[in-house]
């Protein structure tokens, strides 16, 4: 056993972590892919990350989902409002199919660009249709479901512990339902597994079912792709804290009804951000992506080194000044790597204790502390790489032997006095991104960016 422990949103405690089997097996709820993921929607899949690289230093291996949602969600959790890739199809003049295929490129490049772990599987909710109806017919036959006139819905009355997982408070929402209630559902809490389309309606993305067009609740597509890519219970699923109420409520409602099983045994959320101190939102033109980050002179590692700054579950404010502070932090450790290649390289076991800070509830705040603190050898720094994908080692390359060279004979000529020609060498290593500093014990050289 490790000695990884995480918070279970399920128990509402930190736990050993425990897997059932020899592959840990994860899902994590991927984007509606009708737009580009701003960089708070990003963060889940930075932490995410780090909790498969945990795992992997931990000695584990790891079979990992993500899935892309293509059809079928709604603007409104509560199964209204306009299809989200229907409004991306409309905004951009193209076809839904247009619209997802676009945004997973974008999606898949943020992500490689962010150095996340590929997945074993994206799995895209279109791919899996089939089994989705699949599930609606178990559902049915096991008694859950019921008809009305817009689609199937789950009778949550019929599954006792459908209020535990988000410790649900059902005569309260009961009290406070609105006015517009689906009058349809039997309870407030119900929703749909499948909708149907009107006659007239505009929903390009379609499958027949029971006689008629429809389309797939947006809960469904995970429990279908859990059910058929990894095999439930799965060992961890993770998503962000506003999932917990509803949606991750509801995918656990459905597995359990289709197949009568567990869906998940460890649930991890992760917190909102907001940015100088505001919601993220188009109004206060506070959307930001990495583009827009790369353009004030911020790349994709400064912003994943500001994540990791920060605890999961925090809430976290991002302002241009902490990513400014994130992408110091990272800079000055490449100099450490840096001061590694000019010096006798020693033996430390600073990595032990970064990885016994991530082991507490993927603690990446108190690990980076850590590798602050610390001497770190050449080897540590490679682990340390490793564990948070920093591109670390792959930006802090030794310098080649003419820069060694010239660093000497800039030694020389200050020993000479020549001025001049020492001025001129550092402006010839500040082109190549390379300053000198003078130390007690010899000139060492630094990145400057
Ligand atoms: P949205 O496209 O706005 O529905 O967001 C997709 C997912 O990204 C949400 O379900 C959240 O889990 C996550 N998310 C949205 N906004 C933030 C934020 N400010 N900070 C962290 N995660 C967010
Ligand atoms: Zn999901």
């Amino acid at each position: 056993m490790s000695d990884l422990k995480i918070y279970n949103t399920a128990s509402r405690k930190i736990e050993a972590f425990k897997p059932s089997g020899d592959v840990v097996k994860i899902y994590t709820c991927g984007p509606t892919v009708y737009s580009e993921a701003h960089i708070g929607n990003l963060t889940a899949y930075i932490y995410w990350d780090l909790m498969v690289r945990t795992l992997l230093a931990n000695g584990f291996r790891v079979k990992r989902v993500l899935n892309l949602t293509d059809v079928g969600h709604l603007v409104s959790d509560a199964d209204d409002g306009e299809d989200k890739l229907e409004k991306g199809a409309k905004r951009e003049g193209v076809s839904v199919w247009d619209v997802a295929e676009k945004y997973i490129d974008i999606f898949k490049r943020d992500y490689s660009e962010l150095e996340l772990s590929q997945p074993a599987v994206w799995a895209r909710a279109t791919d899996y249709i089939e089994g989705d109806i699949d599930a609606v017919d178990k559902m049915t036959e096991n008694g859950f479901t019921y008809e009305t006139e817009d689609g199937v819905y789950f009778d949550t009355s019929k599954f006792e512990a459908y209020a535990d997982f988000a410790r649900l408070d059902l005569e309260g929402l009961k009290a406070g339902a609105r006015v517009d209630f689906n009058s349809d559902k039997r309870n407030v809490s119900d929703f749909a597994v499948w909708k149907f389309i009107k006659p007239g309606e505009n929903h390009a993305m379609r499958w027949d079912y029971l006689g008629r067009p429809g389309y797939p609740g947006w809960h469904l597509e995970c429990a279908t792709i859990i059910h058929e890519e990894l095999g439930e219970p799965i060992d961890i699923h993770t998503g962000g804290i506003d999932h917990i109420p509803i949606h991750h409520t509801n995918e656990i409602a459905e597995c359990y009804g289709a197949y009568g099983h567990n869906l998940a045994k460890y649930w991890l959320h992760c917190n909102f951000i907001t940015i100088d101190g505001e919601k993220i939102s188009k109004s206060l033109g506070n959307v930001y992506l990495l583009s827009d980050l790369d353009e004030r002179g911020f790349s994709p590692m400064d912003y994943k080194m500001w994540v990791l700054s920060g605890h999961y579950q925090g809430t976290r404010n991002f302002t241009f000044d902490s990513l400014a502070a994130a992408k110091q932090r990272r800079l000055n450790w490449r100099n450490r790597i840096a001061e590694c290649y000019q010096k006798d390289d020693f033996k430390t076991d600073t990595f032990e204790k970064v990885l016994a800070a991530v082991n507490e509830n993927l603690n990446s705040a108190e690990a980076f502390a850590v590798v602050d603190g610390n001497d770190l050898s050449l080897d540590d720094w490679k682990m340390v790489d490793e564990l948070f994908g920093l591109k670390l080692m792959e930006d802090s390359a030794d310098v080649s032997e003419d820069i060694y060279k010239l660093i000497a004979d800039r030694q020389e000529a200050r020993e000479a006095k020549d001025y001049q020609r020492s001025d001129e060498i550092r402006d010839k290593l500040a082109e190549s991104g390379i300053t000198v500093k003078d130390t007690p014990d010899g000139p060492i050289w630094q990145y400057i960016y």
